[in-house]
């Protein structure tokens, strides 16, 4: 039997009813001591275990026609009795997490990551890999395509079932797969050919979708590349977004190499007619031009510890709040760049920002260097006392990228900036493949600064990212003419943030030092009552607003069906952040803009 790769794999949606991948796995030499495979424990780019092998409803294993019994090591990892080769393995994959992260499929589509469906022959990584996707079995799915960003074997048309291929079992896992009657669009960015797929119901106008893609795509191309950037020198042959459109409020996206699956509100993409960029559309187009940054900044910028990934455990590093933090200030950064946000909605995505962070009281518990090792068990486990407890390396990540950028043009008299730490990373580590030691965007800072920044840059990275006094975001706005202002909240609340409930207002968290708190009530406690009225999400605001900062009121509240009366003093709202332009502000003030933001 002679076949075309080491490690094979046929991968069809069997059962769309019982949402069930039947994936048959052939190792043409297995290891003669007995072939090992495993599945991963997590997927790239989402720091927390995942065990996706408890999604194994069946496997079985064999050799020239004879059955091999599997003895199972671990809880992701089987190995075969020594057999001549090739050895084949059969599962079956239970697929109905209808996120980025795993696999789903029904009757209207299917969608996977290989790391939820393709297992590793531990020992044969670095070999070629080849797929073959099939169509599910039965009438109904004639019209169904697949989008991937895998590469093609000779003889698969695009966008058709068939045989896709990739040089190792890396490359393999870190290109999603959509298959369905998807909606497809294309266009070309400095000559390299972008899809936009998108699944789920929609009115989507494609044309202004892709358009603005285009620009997101060019200007980020061009960005790590230069203003001449063309299919030559982009790291990848061809782009794909897979996109979900889901019900209102749903949000998320996972970054490849060459691709990135994204969940969103189906009212979030642009229709025809419309006018402007509504806030949803503006969102969703943050969250494109986020996860097409990663690119190149964690899918090959990345951390040392990443190079390569254990996919068997927790990969600690303390970088996150550059990996995402980064890829977060530049996401909004490049749509006002690009010119599809203005300044002053630029400048409201930034107050939005600090205003998150600075009502976390988690912030002054917690460095971003700690958030991001302990990501796994924190950031990506969060509980009821997340605020409290835990700094974001995405949003406080992000505002120190925005400090970095602005502390760097006022030490070089505006002659380096964050673009050059970026594009420093680059050149020394993404376009080598080299991984970035766990001070290497430090000392890339260091290096872009010069010695009359580095006692700056010192002083501030030991503030923002190892320690916890907030960022000196306000002195560092103001050369470019902006204005911060935080206002302390006016009106009277309990201290705590609360959703709806069937008989009241749920207590959602209980901020830290406020009356909620300081009274004994909990995070799950159902206020049903305030001094003898009844409350609800409609009028809760409205009540509290007639008492004074400082009374205290008497609350009735449900924790496990027993009434509980509280003494609440009541405290001050959370507070609020805007940043507008100066309009006094001095021409100097102008061109620091004129230079960030390219307006
Ligand atoms: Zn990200």
């Amino acid at each position: 039997m002679k076949l075309d790769s080491p490690i094979s794999y046929r991968i069809v949606p069997a059962s769309p009813e019982a949402h069930l991948f039947e994936v048959t796995m052939t190792i043409a030499a297995p290891d003669p001591a007995g072939q090992q495979v495993a599945l991963p424990a997590w997927i790239p780019g989402s720091y927390m275990i995942r065990e996706f092998a408890r999604n194994i409803v069946r496997i079985a294993a064999s050799s020239k026609g004879g059955k091999v019994a599997l003895k199972k090591l671990d809880k992701h990892t089987w190995q075969a009795v020594p057999c001549a080769g090739p050895l084949t393995i059969s599962y079956e994959v239970y697929a109905w997490d209808l996120s980025v992260r795993a696999a789903h499929l029904d009757q209207s589509h299917g969608f996977f990551n290989g790391t939820s469906v393709f297992l590793r022959a531990l020992g044969q990584e670095e070999v070629r890999h080849e797929v073959d996707i099939a169509p599910p079995p039965g009438r109904g799915y004639g019209k169904w395509r697949v989008a991937t960003a895998l590469a093609r074997v000779r003889g698969t048309k695009a966008y058709e079932f068939g045989k896709y291929h990739a040089s190792s079992y890396d490359e393999l896992i870190d290109h999603p797969v959509e298959m369905g009657s998807f909606t497809l669009a294309t266009f070309r960015a400095c000559g390299v050919p972008h899809d936009i797929v998108i699944t789920g119901q929609h009115d989507c106008d494609l044309k202004r979708l892709t358009a603005d893609l285009q620009k997101i795509c060019e200007y980020q191309i061009r960005f790590f590349h230069g203003p001449r950037a063309s299919a030559r020198n982009v790291p990848y042959e061809r782009y794909v977004f897979l996109t979900f459109a889901l019900a209102e409020g749903n949000y998320g996206g996972l970054e490849h190499r060459a691709s990135t699956a994204l969940i969103c509100g189906r009212n979030d993409l642009p229709y025809p007619g419309m006018t402007g960029t509504p806030e949803g559309y503006r969102t969703f187009l943050g969250l494109a031009s986020h996860e097409y940054f990663h690119t190149w900044n964690v899918k090959r910028i990345k951390p040392a510890v990443f190079s390569p990934y254990d996919l068997t455990r927790e990969n600690h590093t303390t970088l996150l709040w550059a990996f995402e933090g980064f890829t977060s200030y530049y996401d909004d950064l490049v749509l006002v760049r690009a010119g599809l946000i203005s300044v002053a909605d630029y400048l409201g995505l930034i107050a939005k920002t600090v205003q998150g962070v600075l009502r976390g009281a988690g912030r002054k518990k917690q460095s971003l260097a700690d958030s991001s090792f302990d990501a796994w068990t924190k950031y990506y486990r969060q509980d009821e006392n997340a605020p409290n407890s835990i700094a974001s390396y995405y949003t406080k990540g992000s505002l120190v990228g925005l400090c970095l950028d602005l502390l760097l043009r006022r030490e070089t008299g505006g002659k380096k900036s964050l673009d050059d730490v970026m594009h420093l990373l680059w050149r020394d580590y993404g376009s080598k493949g080299v991984g970035v030691a766990e001070d290497g965007v430090e000392q890339a800072a260091y290096a872009v600064g010069g010695t009359p920044a580095r006692r700056a840059l010192v002083a501030f990275f030991r503030q923002a990212v190892y320690g916890t006094d907030d960022l000196p975001l306000r002195g560092l706005l103001e050369p470019a003419g902006i204005d911060l202002e935080i206002e302390p909240g006016a009106a009277p609340a309990l201290g705590a943030r609360t959703g709806s409930a069937p008989e009241g207002v749920k207590l959602t968290q209980v901020l830290d030092g406020g009356g909620a708190q300081k009274a004994g009530l909990s995070a799950g406690d159902v206020v049903i009552a305030i001094d003898g009225l009844k409350v609800g999400t409609a009028n809760l605001d409205k009540l509290l607003a007639r008492k004074r900062k400082g009374a205290k009121v008497t609350v009735h509240a449900f924790r496990r069906d027993e009434l509980i009366a509280r003494s609440v003093t009541l405290g001050a709202a959370e507070l609020s952040v805007t940043a507008a332009i100066d309009e006094r502000g001095s021409a100097a003030a102008r061109r620091v803009r004129l230079a960030w933001l390219g307006h």
